[in-house]
C-alpha cells in the first residue's frame, strides 16, 4: 500500500511537520508563515488605498482663499483671520511636502495661540478652518486636564476626542485639529513653582509639551480610565494642528504695564501712536504669556499668537444676520419647515443687541435672546392657522418681559 503523502502548505508547499499550524480549506491548505505574510500585505495596501484617498480628501486653499472662507462664518476679527490663514497654509503646505532628505529644510509646525475674551469666536474660528479643511476636529476643555496619576483626566484623552471624530481612523485623526479651550486655566498660580504640587498647573503644561510638538502617544481609544482593559491605539502628533485658546482674564494688565515702561526713558514723540486702552489684547507678546504663568516651552511650541477683538454692538449685529449660518436664517429656515414666513424688524434686532451688550453676554447671549422672545411663537404656531410671524420690537419687549432673563440685572 502507498504511503500516505503528508499534508503540506498549498503556497509555499512545506510539509505539515515544518509548520507550525496548518489550515485546510476546501481544496488546499495554508500554513501560518504565509497567513502572516498575506495579512501584512493587506495591511500595507489598504493603508496605501488609504493614504491616496486622504491626500485626495485635503483641499488646500491659498491664505486668501482660506480667509474668504472665514469671512462666511466669522464676522470682523480681521487680523486673527490674515495670521490664521497663513498658520494653516503653512501647516497643510507641510504635510503635503513629499518625505524629506536629509539635507531638505523642514518646515516646523505651526500650532496656534488665540487669545480672547469668551465667546468672541476663538472656537468658531478653529471649528471653520477644520470644517474647510475637511480634517476630523476635536475641542478639549485644559480645565478638565490634569497630571497623569491625579483625578481628572490625562492629557492623552485630547487624542482619544480626535480619534472619536475621526471614527477611529488613526491616518485622519493625525491630520487633524485639535483646539484645546482655556488653556490659561492651566498657567502656574504663583510666581514660585516650587512651594506646593501644582497637578492641574505646570504639571500640565509639561505633559502637554511633546503633544504639541510631535510625538507618538498611547492613546486609550475609549478614553479615561474607566476603561482598564482596552488597547492603546498609537497615534502620532507630528502633523496634528494644535490651537489653543484662552481668555487670559488679567493679562491687560500686563501688557499696559510693559507698555508704560518701554515709554520710559522715551521722549514720547507726538506721532507716537496712541496705545488703545480699550483693546489692549491687539499688543500681546510671547512675554506677556510667560508672565501671566505658561512656560516658556509651551509658548514656544504654540509659536503663532493672535487675538480677538472684543464684540461691539454692530459686530453683534451682523453676528445676528449675516454669517451664513447667521441665528436669524437657522430660525427662517426652521420656521419655513413648517410653512410660516417669518420676519424681523431692524428695530427688534437692536433691541436684542441691547440686551446682549447690557447684560455683558455677547454672541453667545444672542441665541438665549432669540430664543426667549422665539419660543412662545414656536409652540403655538406650528399646526395652527397663521403662517407669518412678523417680529416687531413691541413683540420682542412683550416675550423678554414674560422671560427669565430679563431678571438679568445689567452688568456696568
Ligand atoms: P469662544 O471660543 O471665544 O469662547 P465661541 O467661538 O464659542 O467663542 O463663540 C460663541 C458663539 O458666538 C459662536 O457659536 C458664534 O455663533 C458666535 N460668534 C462669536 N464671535 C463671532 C463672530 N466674530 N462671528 C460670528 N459669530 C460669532
Amino acid at each position: 500500500m502507498a504511503e500516505k503523502k503528508e499534508l503540506e502548505c498549498s503556497f509555499c508547499k512545506r510539509k505539515k511537520s515544518e509548520t507550525n499550524m496548518l489550515i485546510a480549506g476546501l481544496e488546499g491548505h495554508i500554513c501560518d508563515r504565509c497567513i502572516e505574510q498575506a495579512h501584512g500585505l493587506v495591511v500595507k495596501e489598504l493603508a496605501e488605498v488609504e493614504t491616496s484617498g486622504l491626500s485626495g480628501e485635503l483641499i488646500l486653499k491659498k491664505p486668501q482663499e482660506i480667509k474668504s472662507f472665514l469671512d462666511q462664518y466669522i464676522i470682523g476679527q480681521e487680523q486673527a483671520k490674515r495670521v490664521l490663514s497663513v498658520a494653516v497654509y503653512n501647516h497643510y503646505k507641510r504635510l503635503l511636502q513629499p518625505s524629506k532628505s536629509e539635507e531638505e529644510i523642514e518646515i516646523e509646525k505651526s500650532n496656534i495661540m488665540l487669545v480672547g475674551e469668551t465667546g468672541t469666536g476663538k472656537t468658531l474660528m478653529a471649528r471653520t478652518i477644520a470644517k474647510m479643511l475637511n480634517v476630523p476636529f476635536a475641542i478639549v476643555d485644559a480645565t478638565v486636564l490634569t497630571e497623569a496619576g491625579y483625578v481628572g483626566e490625562d492629557v492623552e484623552t485630547i487624542l482619544t476626542r480626535l480619534l472619536q471624530s475621526a471614527d477611529y481612523n488613526v491616518q485622519k485623526a493625525e491630520r487633524g485639529i485639535v483646539f484645546i479651550d482655556e488653556i490659561d486655566k492651566i498657567a502656574r498660580k504663583s510666581d514660585n513653582p516650587s512651594i506646593t504640587r501644582d497637578v492641574s498647573g505646570e504639571g500640565v503644561q509639561q505633559a502637554l509639551l511633546k503633544l504639541l510638538e510631535g510625538t507618538v502617544v498611547n492613546v486609550p481609544p475609549k478614553g479615561g480610565r474607566k476603561h482598564p482593559d482596552q488597547k492603546f491605539v498609537e497615534v502620532n502628533t507630528r502633523n496634528i494642528l494644535f490651537v489653543a485658546g484662552g481668555a487670559f482674564d488679567g493679562v491687560d494688565r500686563i501688557i499696559s504695564k510693559r507698555l508704560n515702561m518701554q515709554a520710559v526713558g522715551y521722549s514720547a514723540s507726538k506721532n507716537e501712536e496712541r496705545v488703545d486702552e480699550k483693546n489692549l489684547l491687539q499688543y500681546i507678546v510671547p512675554t506677556d504669556l510667560k508672565d501671566f504663568g505658561l512656560i516658556p516651552e509651551i509658548i514656544g511650541r504654540l509659536p503663532v499668537l493672535t487675538y480677538m477683538n472684543p464684540l461691539d454692538a454692530e459686530t453683534l449685529r451682523a453676528i445676528l444676520t449675516e454669517p451664513k449660518n447667521a441665528i436669524i436664517k437657522q430660525y427662517k429656515k426652521l420656521f419655513a419647515m413648517d410653512d410660516i414666513e417669518f420676519s424681523i424688524d431692524d428695530k427688534a434686532l437692536d433691541f436684542i443687541v441691547n440686551k446682549a451688550v447690557e447684560y455683558k453676554l455677547g454672541a453667545r447671549g444672542l441665541r438665549s435672546l432669540c430664543e426667549a422672545i422665539l419660543t412662545d411663537a414656536m409652540f403655538e404656531l406650528p399646526g395652527s392657522e397663521e403662517k407669518k410671524l412678523r417680529v416687531t420690537k413691541k413683540y420682542a419687549e412683550e416675550k423678554m418681559e414674560k422671560s427669565t432673563l430679563s431678571k438679568l440685572k445689567a452688568v456696568s
